[in-house]
């Protein structure tokens, strides 16, 4: 007998049991007043035994359930069966806490309800990360600001509690030449920007106008209620003005601009994917024009809104397998064989077809999902090579593109090593081919990945030699291989000066004991004037445009074929090409 719990438990194992129980443990009678309690419920709610005992379990109630709350329960109690629910319940000194609840019925023999058993667990801590983890969901981690996902969410709030004769604005915000800087500086210095950027912006927006980041280096905001669309355009002034004053990056000031797209629902869009299509267009179009800011009109260029789609599609283009290799083969004019084929990325989509890489490889540097792609066409490049050669194919080398960011991050050429080491490619068979833009400032971190590289043994080419500015300072202080001379200079070499200029650029590549090779070759003339001044490879339509697989493995089996016989010279190439 247990005097204190009011009820009688025949055994005193049953009683020690219940009393040591973690979970808090109510036993009430058929119509709900409270039998027993153990201590685990008293630690819970703060009661003792003879405040519990005679009440009803709503002595802890919160009033966070609702009424129909309370008729499921006991439809699902009288029914017969547990009722299983997070109780929001209130301690006896006020504070709210949550309840884990399994709630028994217990059956006489003749099959009538003679009591309810609740057993609960305190799970206001897993609760609270619960909502910590819902805040991380919707916080953009490196400025603090609302994200995209949130921001979507307020878009569509906004649309549907839109009142008759106002509006809903959005603005898109994108940072013109951000991607140089996180080039330069590194990720984390670009964070730290970012966050910057953020803080003014937030400045600007008021409530119940929401601020977010959409990642990268945009941002957008929704205004929303009476005099939306005024206030959309005060806000993009407001931005542009507030972006005036210079960065810093350390004590090194730096200036940013930024361009602004704006679209008003209802008149641009009245749901919320319409909506950020069109804000886009805007933002594109005052990119292209730099002008600051831009509202959506409808005659607006086709090229602005398929620049939408290409951003709204390229996210998915690895995960639904659109992206594909094309391999172009380089030829050694001495030996007239293959010296190496290179990769070029393909993305093939179902209805805006096969988009060309200069529109998309830039859209996946500025979104970094380059990364994820590079990784991937570095993989396929070699997982091909070692296929191709398993059927014996005389393809000796890939030559990779890899874009500034990659060259940036330090695991990169961790990557590349465990990638070869994977494929079983030994590392002068892989040749990396930098590409020479004004973008591909050498920081200390790209140039330790790209003397990583080379100490890998892997090959390195200067891409596009010539069009960068600072093509001389990259070739004397990186260690490159090779350079690939621009089809810009090969068009050229028909008149005198185009000509002087790439005898020159050989001359003097020569004498750096690094390799050339030709980029865009499309004639004979071009092929022979190359070959005169002393040219090695050669690249371009003339010998093989880019091609699949299967192509390519043909091409590379009849230079091996024709390249046997003696009477092979370079200007023969042109009978093998196709
Ligand atoms: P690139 O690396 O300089 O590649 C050579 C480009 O010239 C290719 O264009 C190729 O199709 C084109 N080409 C070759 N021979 C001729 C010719 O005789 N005449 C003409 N008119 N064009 C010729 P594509 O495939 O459109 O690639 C453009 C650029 O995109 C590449 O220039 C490269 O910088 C970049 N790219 C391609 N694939 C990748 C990749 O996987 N990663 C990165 N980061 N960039 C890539
Ligand atoms: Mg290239
Ligand atoms: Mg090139």
């Amino acid at each position: 007998m247990n005097e204190e719990s009011g009820i009688s438990l025949r055994d005193e194992v049953f009683t020690s049991v219940f009393e040591q129980i973690a979970d808090s443990v109510v036993i009430t009678d058929a119509v709900g007043r409270i039998l027993y309690v153990n201590e685990s419920f008293v630690l819970m709610t703060g009661y003792n035994k003879r405040e519990a005992l005679g009440k009803k379990p709503s002595l802890v109630k919160s009033g966070a359930h609702t009424k129909s709350f309370y008729r499921d329960l006991w439809r699902t109690l009288h029914a017969g069966f547990p009722f299983r629910h997070v109780f929001v319940n209130r301690r006896k000194g006020g504070t709210i806490y949550h309840e884990a609840k399994t709630i028994t019925p217990v059956f006489d023999e003749s099959g009538r309800i003679t009591h309810f058993v609740s057993t609960g667990r305190d799970v206001s801590d897993e609760k609270s990360a619960e909502s910590r983890l819902q805040r991380l969901a919707y916080i953009d981690q490196v400025t603090d600001l609302p994200n995209r996902a949130r921001l979507q969410e307020a878009i569509e709030e906004a649309l549907v509690n839109r009142e008759a004769g106002s509006g809903v604005g959005l603005l898109l915000i994108d940072l013109d030449g951000f991607k140089a800087i996180n080039d330069t500086f590194g990720h984390l210095v670009g964070d730290h920007l970012l966050f910057d950027v953020g803080s003014r912006m937030s400045g600007v927006v008021e409530a119940p106008d929401l601020l977010a980041r959409m990642g990268g280096d945009e941002f957008g905001i929704v205004v929303r209620g009476a005099g939306a669309t005024a206030r959309s355009e005060s806000y993009a002034n407001a931005l542009l003005e507030a972006m005036q004053p210079e960065f810093r990056i350390g004590l090194r000031p730096v200036h940013l601009s930024a361009s602004i797209g704006i679209a008003i629902a209802p008149d641009d869009g009245d749901d919320s994917f319409t909506l950020q299509k069109h804000a886009d267009t805007a933002m594109y179009q005052a990119k292209e024009q730099g002008i600051g800011k831009r509202r959506y009109h409808r005659n607006m260029s086709v090229t602005a809104s398929r620049h939408f789609s290409v951003r709204n599609e390229i996210q998915q283009a690895s995960y639904r397998g659109e992206l594909s290799l094309a391999y172009q083969p380089q030829i050694h004019l001495e030996s007239g064989s293959v010296r190496a084929v290179e990769a070029l990325l393909r993305w093939n989509h179902p209805y805006l077809g096969s988009v060309s890489p200069a529109e998309f490889i830039p859209v996946l540097e500025e979104t970094g999902l380059i990364m994820r792609c590079g990784r991937w066409v570095l993989n396929e490049a070699c997982r091909q090579l070692r296929s191709w050669w398993a059927s014996r194919i005389p393809i000796p080398r890939v030559a990779v593109n890899v874009s500034a960011r990659q060259l940036a991050d330090p695991a990169f050429h961790a990557e590349v090593e465990a990638i070869l080491r994977y494929h079983e490619i030994p590392p002068d068979a892989l040749e990396i081919e930098i590409v020479e833009t004004s973008e591909l400032t050498v920081c200390d971190v790209t140039a330790s990945v790209i003397d990583g590289l080379s100490r890998l043994g892997v090959r390195l080419a200067l891409d596009d030699f010539g069009t960068g500015f600072s093509s001389l300072s990259h070739v004397s202080r990186l260690p490159v291989n090779a350079i690939k001379i621009d089809r810009e200079f090969v068009t050229a070499l028909g008149d005198d000066g185009g000509h002087k200029f790439v005898a020159r650029l050989i001359e003097f590549v020569q004498s750096l004991e690094l390799e050339t090779i030709a980029e865009g070759v499309e004639d004979d003339a071009q092929l022979s004037m190359l070959h005169g001044l002393g040219c090695q490879n050669i690249q371009g339509f003339y010998i093989h445009r880019p091609a699949d697989v299967m192509a390519m493995a043909g091409f590379a089996k009849r230079v091996a074929a024709t390249q046997s016989r003696p009477e092979w010279t370079y200007s023969r190439s042109r009978n093998v090409a196709t």
